[in-house]
C-alpha cells in the first residue's frame, strides 16, 4: 500500500486573516476557544442552556448543527396541501381574541389573490397586538385543515411593508434549519444567534485538509460548508456541507481507533502460542462433532494470532447457538497446551454456570485442571482456588467480569475470552491481572452488529464473523400477536407442554410501577399458576431473586420438573435447555429487535421445532411493522442493521457503554461508503506518522484528541 496520501494531507494552523467586525459596536472578533458569553446576546442565562446542550465555547456554537432542514414553499392559498410547510403572503381578514381554559387564543383570517385561510395562535396574545385588518403578513407554518379552510397552527408571521409583492410560487423553495431545541432554548434563539455571529466567526474556521486533498476527495472547504449548514442557499449545497462534516467526523474517529489499535499493538508483548497438527488434533476429539465452516475459520484466525507475540484482540461474532463457546474453548486449550492458563469472563453468574457446564461437559476424561470462581464460595475454598491460579496449579478459570478483575492473579495467563453476549461493556476489559506478558484477548458477541458500527465501536479489534449455524437446527416460526389472541396463545402453549415440551413465558418488569403499565412477571406469576396453567409446574425466575433460589429454579427447568418458566429478561442470557420450544414475550414493542431476536434463540435449541410469540398492543402501524422483522426473517444481521436504522446506534448499544463521542452529522447507515474511504485515509495517516507528530498533523492531532480523549485513554490502557 502506498502510505501516504499525495502532498501533505493536513497543513500546518495558518494564522487567518483578521476581519472587521460587521457590527462596528461589538468587540474584535473572539478566538473560537472562547466562552460563547462573550457573544452579544449572550447572558449567564443563555449561557447556561447552551451548555446543557453541549455548547460551551464560540466554536461549540458554530458546530451546533441543524438537525434537518426545513424545506420551505412559496405557495399562493390555492395550492396549500395538508402537512407541507408553506410561506404565503396575504392581507389580514379579521383579527379576533379570545380566553378559554385553554388560555388565550388569537385567530385570524388571511386572504390572496387567490382564497383565504385561517390562521391561530394559543397563548400569544401580543400577535393580535401587531396585526389589524389589512396588515400585509407573510406566515410560514405547517399546514393543517380547520373546517373547510386551511389553517396555520402557531405559524411564524412577519408584518411586511403595504406595497410588498403577493407570493412568487415560482421562487425556488427556502431552507430553514431545525435545530435540536430544548425549554429554556428555542429554535428561533439558536438560529438567531448564530446568523447574528455566522459572518464574523466564518474567517476564525481552520482548514486541515490541504487543496488537493479536498479536490481528490471532492470535499468543499470547512468554513462554506459551515456556513451552507446554517444558512442553507439550496440543498445540493446542503448535502455537499454535510458530506464534507460527515467526512471530518468519520476521519477523525477513525483516526482514534486506528490509533487506539495501533498503540494496543505495540504495548508489551504477548506469549507465543504456538499449535501443531498434534495439538489441533487432541483439541479436535473433544468435540462429538464437526465444526462449521464458520467456526473452521475462526479458529484458524485465532491460531494465527496467538502465535504472534503481538497481543490478539478478536472479537468474534455470531448469532446465538452459532457454537462461539466452541470456538473459545479450543483457543484456550491451545494456551494450556502451551502450558499457559486461559479465562472466560462472563457478564453473569448464571452464564458463567452454563459455560461452566459446557466446558465440563467436553472435558470429560482429560486433564485439563478448571474451575469455576463465582460469588458466594466458602471463603477457605475461594482462597484454596486464588492460591492454585496463582500458582499455575489451575488451567482453566470460568468466571464473571466483576470477579476475574478483582484480586485473582495468575501464574501464567495465556488467553482471555471475554463473553459480552448482548452488552458491549468491551471497554472495561483492561483491567485483568497478570503476571509477565500481556494475554491475548478474545470477545465474544451474540448480538451482531452492522459492518459500519462494528467498524467504529469495535474499530481497534479485529472482527471474525461466524454466519453459519451447527447442522439441524429447527427453524423458530415467530408470529406478532394482539392481546385479542393471548386466550389462542396460552392454548397453543399448552398444546406443546402436552406434548411434554416446555415453554418460556417474559415479561419485561419485576414489578408493577406507577410509570410503566406492564403486568409485572410476579403478578402474572400467580395468575398464571394458578389459572391459565393450573395443573401445569410454573416457575418464576427474575433478577431479584435471593442467588440460591434462581439457581433452583434453572435446575428445576433444565431438569424439566418446571414446565413453564415464567421469567424477565434474564433467561436472555442465562438459559439453555433443548426441550423448552416455547416463548411468549410480553410487551415485545419495549424491547430492541436485536434484543428479541437474542430472546427466542432460547428456543428450539434442540431437534423440536421452536415457537416464538411476541405479544403487543399494537399489530398494525409502525409498531407492528418493525416487530413484523423478527417474524421475517432469522438472520441476525437483517435484525441488527434493521435496529440500527430504527432506533440509531446510541440506543442500540447505550451510548455511555461504548466509549465514543456521537455523530453528530455522520450517519452510519447512510454514510458507509463515506465511513470506508475515512477509514481508508486515517490508515494511510497512520501508516505514514502513527503518533502524530508530524508538524503537519500537529493540528488533526490536536483536534482530534481534545474530541476523542476518553476513548483515546481507554483504549490506551488495554
Ligand atoms: P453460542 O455460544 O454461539 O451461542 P454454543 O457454543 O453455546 O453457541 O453452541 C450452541 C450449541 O451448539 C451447543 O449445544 C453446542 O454443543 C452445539 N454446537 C456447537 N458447535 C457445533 C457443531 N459444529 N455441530 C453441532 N453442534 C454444535
Ligand atoms: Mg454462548
Amino acid at each position: 500500500m502506498n502510505p501516504a496520501p499525495r502532498g501533505p494531507a493536513v497543513i500546518p494552523r495558518v494564522p487567518m486573516p483578521m476581519v472587521r467586525p460587521s457590527h462596528p459596536a461589538t468587540a474584535p472578533p473572539p478566538s473560537l476557544n472562547d466562552p460563547v458569553q462573550f457573544l452579544p446576546g449572550v447572558g449567564p442565562r443563555r449561557a447556561e442552556a447552551l451548555a446543557k446542550v453541549g455548547v460551551r465555547t464560540v466554536g461549540d456554537l458554530l458546530e451546533y448543527f441543524p438537525a434537518r432542514h426545513e424545506r420551505q414553499e412559496f405557495r399562493t392559498i390555492e395550492h396549500l396541501e395538508e402537512g407541507m410547510t408553506a410561506t404565503i403572503v396575504g392581507r389580514i381578514g379579521a383579527v379576533a381574541q379570545k380566553y378559554s381554559r385553554r388560555g388565550p387564543t388569537v385567530r385570524a383570517t388571511l386572504i390572496d389573490n387567490t382564497g383565504r385561510c385561517s390562521l391561530s395562535w394559543f397563548n400569544a396574545p401580543w400577535i393580535a397586538d401587531r396585526i389589524e385588518r389589512g396588515s400585509i403578513v407573510e406566515v410560514t407554518g405547517r399546514v393543517g385543515v380547520y373546517g373547510p379552510l386551511a389553517e396555520f397552527t402557531n405559524p411564524k408571521i412577519a408584518v411586511l411593508d403595504k406595497n410588498a409583492p403577493p407570493v412568487d410560487e415560482s421562487r425556488p423553495a427556502r431552507l430553514e434549519p431545525v435545530y435540536p431545541a430544548t425549554a429554556d432554548l428555542p429554535v428561533r434563539a439558536i438560529r438567531k444567534l448564530i446568523l447574528d455571529n455566522l459572518d464574523r466567526l466564518l474567517p476564525l474556521v481552520q482548514e486541515p485538509f490541504t487543496e488537493s486533498y479536498r479536490r481528490e476527495r471532492d470535499l468543499p472547504a470547512r468554513s462554506w460548508s459551515i456556513a451552507a449548514m446554517h444558512r442553507p442557499t439550496n440543498e445540493v449545497d446542503v448535502t455537499k456541507a454535510r458530506r464534507r462534516l460527515a467526512y471530518e467526523e468519520l476521519l477523525l474517529m477513525q483516526l482514534a481507533v486506528t490509533l487506539a489499535r495501533h498503540q494496543r499493538r505495540s504495548g508489551p508483548a504477548a506469549p507465543v502460542l504456538k499449535s501443531s497438527p498434534q495439538i489441533d488434533e487432541r483439541i479436535r476429539r473433544r468435540f462429538p462433532f464437526r465444526l462449521t465452516k464458520g467456526q473452521e475459520r475462526a479458529i484458524s484466525e485465532i491460531v494465527r494470532d496467538l502465535a504472534a507475540d503481538r497481543p490478539m484482540l478478536r472479537l468474534v461474532q455470531g448469532d446465538v447457538g452459532c457454537g462461539k463457546t466452541v470456538v473459545a474453548l479450543y483457543a484456550g486449550l491451545v494456551s494450556v497446551a502451551n502450558k499457559h492458563q486461559f479465562a472466560i469472563m462472563a457478564p453473569t453468574e448464571l452464564l458463567a454456570q452454563q459455560h461452566y457446564r459446557s466446558i465440563c461437559r467436553y472435558l470429560e476424561g482429560s486433564r485439563v485442571r478448571h474451575s469455576l470462581l463465582i460469588g458466594g464460595l466458602p471463603a477457605a475454598r475461594r482462597r484454596q482456588m486464588l492460591k492454585e491460579i496463582e500458582h499455575g496449579e489451575m488451567d482453566l478459570v470460568v468466571g464473571t467480569h466483576a470477579l476475574i478483575q478483582e484480586d485473582v492473579r495468575f501464574a501464567k495467563l495465556g488467553l482471555v475470552v471475554v463473553d459480552e453476549q448482548h452488552r458491549f461493556g468491551v471497554r472495561q476489559r483492561a483491567t485483568i491481572k497478570s503476571k509477565g506478558p500481556a494475554p491475548h484477548y478474545l470477545v465474544m458477541t451474540a448480538t451482531p452488529i452492522p459492518r459500519t458500527l462494528a467498524m467504529t465501536v469495535f474499530g481497534d479489534l479485529d472482527v471474525t464473523t461466524i454466519e453459519d449455524l451447527p447442522p439441524g437446527r429447527s427453524p423458530i416460526t415467530t408470529r406478532v400477536a394482539t392481546p385479542l389472541e393471548q386466550s389462542k396463545a396460552w392454548d397453543f402453549v399448552r398444546t406443546r407442554l402436552g406434548a411434554g415440551e416446555q415453554a418460556y413465558v417474559v415479561y419485561p418488569l419485576i414489578d408493577e410501577s406507577d410509570k410503566v403499565e406492564a403486568r409485572a412477571a410476579t403478578t402474572e406469576y400467580k395468575r398464571l399458576s394458578q389459572q391459565v396453567f393450573a395443573g401445569h409446574r410454573v416457575g418464576l425466575l427474575h433478577g431479584r431473586l435471593p442467588q440460591e433460589v434462581r439457581e433452583a429454579v434453572m435446575a428445576d427447568f433444565i431438569a424439566g420438573r418446571i414446565a413453564v418458566l415464567v421469567a424477565t429478561t434474564v433467561v436472555e442470557v442465562g438459559v439453555d435447555v433443548a426441550n423448552a420450544t416455547c416463548m411468549v414475550i410480553e410487551h415485545a414493542e419495549r424491547y430492541g429487535l436485536s434484543q428479541l431476536h437474542q430472546l427466542r434463540g432460547r428456543v428450539g435449541r434442540g431437534a423440536a421445532r421452536g415457537y416464538c410469540l411476541l405479544m403487543t398492543g399494537s399489530v398494525g402501524g409502525a409498531e407492528g411493522e418493525r416487530l413484523g422483522v423478527l417474524a421475517r426473517t432469522t438472520d441476525g444481521f437483517k435484525i441488527a442493521e434493521e435496529d440500527l436504522r430504527l432506533r440509531g446506534p446510541g440506543e442500540m448499544l447505550g451510548t455511555r457503554q461504548h466509549g465514543l463521542p456521537e455523530l453528530r452529522v455522520a450517519d452510519l447507515i447512510r454514510d458507509g461508503e463515506l465511513l470506508r474511504m475515512a477509514q481508508r485515509d486515517a490508515g494511510r495517516i497512520i501508516a505514514d506518522d502513527p503518533s502524530l507528530t508530524q508538524a503537519r498533523y500537529a493540528n488533526l492531532r490536536h483536534w482530534m484528541e481534545s474530541k476523542y480523549r476518553d476513548a483515546l485513554t481507554l483504549a490506551g490502557a488495554g
